[in-house]
């Protein structure tokens, strides 16, 4: 590993002004996912500002949301009394998404930043648009079994980058109509989480909207989003600690057996947790039913393009809405 320097700031405006003056510099926080980027020379940063102690786990319902604290570990959401009792969704989600010991170190910033489990971004021998802007797209031609269905299109070309973001969370909070708070020097702005990744075919080692100069602080969900009926799934190749292939996060408000409110969001399968609206509105007024859950996963999978080795991601996400938008409707 390339020798860096660390430093740990006292506040955040002790970081922020840090990372404006080395402009090779990285936050760590759990450490769970750039520690090994740094291990296989994909990260190789002069100096690490550890923001692990800056003062920002909370969990606490303010107002109209439920506020999250960036540095607030996988685990601790999971557990929380709030969530457990009102977001079951969200602890759903982040229960599924990895190990204990991932959970406990883990936070939740770095969770919605965490880099894509593409095999070629992770193996420097192959040319990579990620990982190496303009060298190209090794798994456009190659294994890509994993990849993205939606984002993409048979005009999807060398320049552009397949691959599909690795957190279950985030799936989560797309359905929950989340916002991600950013901090710079001169206050708080709110990103809807729709907003929060960039397209992946336009400069894909540009992920996110987020600022050099800017530090993500919480991550806000409205309560007006808390509804009881709500399932995480997740398809993945084995049983456990194993990414999704595709994963669906099923949120409904449903009052006299019609559909109030719906959110639903699709994992492992685009650069960002994939949503339609237009489909969900569809939904809003209709009896809840076997045949309106299939007719939405028809809709949602109209627009799904396959590459050579991933086609059985459309039919296998298509059954997994189905079933997640059961469960969470509670019928047989
Ligand atoms: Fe790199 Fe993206 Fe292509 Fe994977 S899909 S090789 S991460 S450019």
């Amino acid at each position: 590993m390339k020798p860096f320097r660390y430093f740990k700031p006292k506040t955040a405006e002790e970081a922020l002004s840090k990372m404006a003056t080395d402009p090779n510099a990285k936050y760590i926080a759990g450490g769970t996912n750039i520690t090994d980027l740094m291990k296989r020379g994909i990260e190789v940063p002069d100096l690490l500002i550890d923001i692990s102690q800056l003062p920002f786990n909370r969990i606490e319902e303010k107002g109209t949301v439920l506020r999250i604290g960036a540095l607030a570990l996988n685990s601790a959401v999971a557990d929380n009394s709030i969530v457990i009792e009102k977001i079951p969704l969200l602890a759903q989600a982040l229960n599924a998404g990895a190990s204990g010991q991932i959970r406990n170190m883990a936070t939740v910033g770095g969770n919605l930043l965490q880099k894509t489990r593409c095999d070629y971004y992770y193996d420097t021998t192959f040319p990579c648009n990620k990982r190496n802007p303009g060298s190209g797209c090794a798994a456009l031609k190659g294994i890509n079994r994993s990849h993205a269905i939606f984002g993409v299109s048979e005009k999807t070309n060398e320049t552009a980058c397949i691959a599909v973001h690795p957190s279950d969370m985030a799936v989560a909070m797309m359905a929950l109509d989340a916002a991600v708070v950013l901090q710079n020097s001169k206050g708080e702005r709110r990103v809807s989480i729709s907003d929060f990744y960039k397209p992946m075919a336009v400069n894909p080692h540009e992920e996110y909207v987020m600022r050099r100069e800017e530090l993500i602080v919480a991550i806000e969900i409205p309560k007006s989003a808390y509804y009881s009926n709500a399932h995480y799934l997740k398809v993945r190749d084995r049983a456990s600690f194993a990414f999704g292939i595709v994963s669906v996060a099923a949120t409904l408000d449903i009052s006299q057996n019609r559909v109030k409110s719906v959110g639903i969001a699709l994992g492992g399968v685009a650069h960002k947790p994939w949503r339609l609206p237009a489909v969900e509105k569809l939904m809003i007024g209709q009896p809840v039913s076997d045949a309106l859950f299939q007719k939405v996963a028809g809709n949602m999978m109209k627009d799904a393009f396959a590459f050579e080795h991933n086609a059985y991601k459309i039919k296998l996400a298509s059954n997994a809405i189905v079933h997640a938008l059961k469960t969470a409707a509670e019928i047989p």
